[in-house]
């Protein structure tokens, strides 16, 4: 094993993956095909069959499958191995619609730990060390996507899951965790509340973070990495319950994308129309594992936002890239007639000197438009300075320069915004009131 990559695979040649990948998908097909009923229906009905791959290129003839397709096969309706082969199952949250499960068979949970441990090793943490967990144990796939990562990888886990914030902390520090896996927003907060507990960043051994699930920009990255001090690097992982939790993709410390781990996923960027788009170009990601056995996921629509990047990394790994989530084509936002993304925004608050990364997007009418009001609270001590009005109207500013528009930018006092241990809820919609 090369010292700087995990696994052979990470700098094998784009031709060579390319191999791999086409075999693969031959093979999940018909798997799916030969042993999935609706999986046999839907590809019948789209007029494919499996023998009709024989590039990668040939991936566009098979029907996509929406987040709706896995709602309405639940629970185990696209489940391609017999039960006595499940020994795990993870689910969404189903907050907004029956949840989407997953099945993972003994082959699928070493696939699992093979592409979480090559993230975690890009990362910078090494067998031996240990890594807190603050992302939930449970149905989340978060919790025990980095369990198992970390096991492979060797390293000594700290599974604290979510929520007892100041007992994390005190685990931290007492443990010397080198590394923290969370949320971003839970990573900002673990710090805020550390500091509020009088403890400054050199009391911890902690290098980096790996932080998932949720939009987060560069700015968002950049307080996280101020808060935890220098020599702290926040690191990202990628991935969806519906294509088997984190995984699918990571960075490296030169930040020039997410690597897809290509061995076990083919990820694709397409248009509206679902044709494929350039390289460099803007389009959703659509994501087939390669891999599962349990239940593979054949051209799942994500609606994330991204771009795929071949040129090879300055780390010197192969593995194509997909930029960071630029935004949900459900995230879409159309505010007095303009196309808005939240991630917008949050970009503009956190350019302004002393506004904090804790804000909250309020969706309204205001007559026939949708309007947006914007709260955000400052730092500590820009809030003592006083004088909200001049920084309301700096975040306006930049917003304006950003998206072109006009939004309200309330200023509130720190700790109003209710936080959260898992996902931030950034918008709330008020437009049904
Ligand atoms: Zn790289």
């Amino acid at each position: 094993m090369d010292d700087q990559v995990w696994s052979s695979m990470e700098t094998a040649g784009l031709d060579e993956l390319r191999d791999i990948q086409l075999k693969r998908l031959k093979w999940v097909t018909k798997h799916a095909y030969d042993n999935n009923e609706a999986y046999h229906k839907r590809f019948k009905d789209a007029g494919f069959h499996p023998d009709d791959i024989s590039t990668l290129a040939d991936v566009t003839k098979i029907p996509v499958l929406a987040k709706e397709d896995l709602r309405d096969a639940y629970p185990f309706g696209l489940v391609c191995t017999p039960k006595d082969t499940w020994i795990e199952l993870h689910s969404s949250s189903g907050t907004t619609g029956k949840p989407v499960t997953n099945v993972y068979t003994e082959n699928d949970l070493q696939a699992w730990a093979e592409v979480m441990a090559r993230g975690l090793y890009a990362g910078g943490l090494r067998p031996g060390e240990k890594m807190q967990i603050a992302y939930g144990f449970g149905l989340f796939t978060g919790g025990f996507g980095f369990y198992h990562g970390a096991r492979r990888l060797g390293a000594f886990t700290v599974p604290t899951s979510s929520g007892n914030t100041k007992r994390q902390i005190r685990l931290m520090k007492d443990f010397g965790a080198h590394a923290l896996a969370a949320t971003p927003s839970y990573g900002l907060y673990l710090a805020e509340a550390a500091h509020d507990m009088g403890m400054s960043s050199d009391e911890f051994e902690l290098k980096v973070g790996f932080f998932g699930a949720e939009a987060w920009s560069e700015e968002i990255r950049g307080k996280i990495e101020t808060a935890w001090g220098p020599g702290f690097r926040a690191a990202e992982a990628f991935g969806l319950t519906e294509v088997g939790g984190p995984g699918t993709s990571f960075d490296c410390e030169h930040r020039t994308g997410l690597h897809i781990n290509m061995d076990h996923f083919l990820v694709e960027c397409v248009d509206e129309e679902m044709e494929p788009v350039g390289e460099g170009e803007e389009g959703e990601l659509i994501i087939t594992t390669l891999t599962h056995e349990g239940f593979p996921a054949i051209r799942f629509r994500t609606k994330d936002l991204s771009m795929l990047h071949e040129e090879k990394c300055e780390c010197g790994r192969t593995l194509v890239r997909h930029s960071r989530i630029l935004g949900r084509r459900d995230d879409m936002m159309k505010i007095k007639g303009v196309i808005v993304f939240p991630r917008q925004i949050e970009e503009a608050i956190l350019t302004v000197d002393g506004a904090s990364g804790n804000y909250q997007l309020e969706k309204y009418m205001a007559g026939p438009f949708m309007d947006l009001l914007v709260k955000v609270e400052p730092e500590p001590d820009r809030w003592k300075k006083g004088d909200h009005g001049a920084l309301s109207g700096e975040i306006s500013t930049e917003i304006h320069n950003i998206v072109g528009l006009n939004l309200k930018v309330d200023i509130l006092e720190p700790g109003t915004i209710p936080r959260s241990e898992g996902k931030a809820q950034r918008v709330i919609d008020r437009t049904k009131e």
